[in-house]
């Protein structure tokens, strides 16, 4: 299957539907990481809507570094958050401040030594902020890849899967500015319109390349 048409599919749609959040208007390394670690397990409305009170109370990784945890806690509250993501971002921006003078890595291998620190959340810093081209995969793009590829991921959970990660790169391709609205563009779509349940075939740019709904069209 051709990649190209894809991509350029997807980019057209993505033109037309994107939404909009504050990391996607500030891209700073550090606005960056910050709104991925508190996406992890909230809606990313609901963290939009909070986070300019973040970033009010907590300009830059300094800061962060020498707020009292309870501080931080109670900021975090209103998302919903534990304790636990809160000893998260403190051991985060420790060891930012610490180890590279509160300025956020650029390179993978070092991203991943961090605390809290995976594979997606490298690669969006990668990708949104320092414009590489690099992938990321969460369950929701694993979704969309796998319906769209057709791959049956043996024993890997579909996000980690090696054959997901390959397909995931090679839509990014090698052009980094573009590599940040593919991203971007694959969040978007699976979460308006290639959803968990009753995803929206009529509605997508990739239908007429994509098995999952080619399959569904011939039990219909
Ligand atoms: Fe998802 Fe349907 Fe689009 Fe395929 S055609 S990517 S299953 S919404």
């Amino acid at each position: 299957m051709q990649i190209a048409p894809i991509r350029t599919a997807l980019l057209s749609w993505y033109e037309r539907n994107a939404r909009s959040f504050v990391w996607r208007k500030n891209t700073e390394p550090y606005v960056v990481l910050m709104a991925e670690i508190l996406l992890k397990k909230t809606t990313a409305p609901a963290v939009d809507r909070f986070f300019p009170l973040f970033l009010e109370r907590y300009p830059d990784v300094h800061t962060l570094h020498e707020t009292p945890l309870c501080d931080l806690q109670k900021t975090l509250c209103p998302l919903g958050l534990s304790l636990q993501r809160a000893q998260q971002l403190k051991g985060l921006a420790k060891a930012l401040v610490e180890s590279f003078g509160g300025k956020i890595p650029s390179k993978r291998e070092v991203l991943l030594e961090l605390p809290g620190i995976g594979d997606y959340v490298a690669g969006a810093i990668l990708s949104f902020a320092c414009g590489m081209p690099e992938a990321i995969v969460d369950t929701n793009i694993a979704r969309v890849i796998v319906r769209l590829f057709h791959i049956r991921p043996s024993h890997y959970e579909a996000r980690r899967s090696p054959e997901v990660w390959d397909k995931a790169r090679k839509l990014v391709g090698r052009n980094g500015r573009r590599s940040r609205r593919v991203n971007w563009a694959m969040l978007d779509l699976a979460a308006a319109v290639c959803k968990p349940k009753n995803p929206l075939h009529s509605e997508c740019p990739l239908e007429k390349w994509c098995m999952f709904a080619r399959q569904e069209h011939r039990g219909s």
